[in-house]
């Protein structure tokens, strides 16, 4: 037990302790210790960075990292963080709707989306060093996953949609350089 919490930088004392006693972070590095306890081959973090500051965001994204080097574990990440999805992943898969619209080494979703809706994604982001103007929202709303619509699913918040996009349903297939994407008009999206 105290090997297991000194692997999450926690003092041995943490483990006398009620949970309303830890902070956030302290209870997020406890789950964690209670996860690696049973030597996993792969670890699922659901959205493991919510509620936490940046600091502790970034804190605990470092430990994940290093304990999957250290005990060589695969790792599952799910995120609406994008930061925290880039730093951890050799390779990302984005949903919208409840399906995979694109996948792809994870330096190649950052550099070359081909997924309009990872490229509005991406143009969400907020960075310093972009000029306020450049950053974009995506209009529109999810579609109702009652009743879904016929065809892609991003069609009616998409500035590519055609006909064919309202139609059909795109496949997800692969659109070279060990990416894939479900988007019949893939091809201009660096144009976004
Ligand atoms: S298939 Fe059509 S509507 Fe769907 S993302 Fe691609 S261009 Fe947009």
């Amino acid at each position: 037990m105290h090997e297991l919490l000194e692997k999450v930088n926690l003092q041995p004392d943490v483990a006398t302790q009620y949970p309303h006693e830890l902070s956030g972070g302290m209870k997020q590095r406890a789950a964690i210790a209670m996860a690696i306890a049973c030597e996993p081959d792969l670890l699922i973090a659901d959205e493991p960075t919510t509620a936490l500051d940046v600091i502790v965001q970034a804190e605990v994204l470092n430990m994940l990292k290093r304990l999957q080097e250290e005990l060589n574990f695969g790792m599952l990440v799910i995120s609406h963080n994008l930061a925290a999805i880039m730093k951890l992943s050799d390779r990302i898969g984005v949903m919208y709707g409840g399906q995979i619209v694109e996948t792809a080494p994870s330096e190649n979703i950052y550099d070359t989306p081909k997924h309009p809706y990872t490229a509005r994604l991406l143009q969400s982001l907020i960075d310093p060093r972009r000029p306020p103007d450049k950053v974009k929202t995506i209009e529109g709303t999810p579609p109702n996953l009652r009743n879904p619509p016929t065809g892609c699913r991003f069609a009616e918040r998409c500035t590519l949609a055609t006909e064919e996009c309202r139609a059909e349903e795109p496949p997800l297939e692969s659109a070279g350089d060990n990416h894939e994407t479900a988007c019949f008009h893939h091809e201009e999206v660096s144009q976004l």
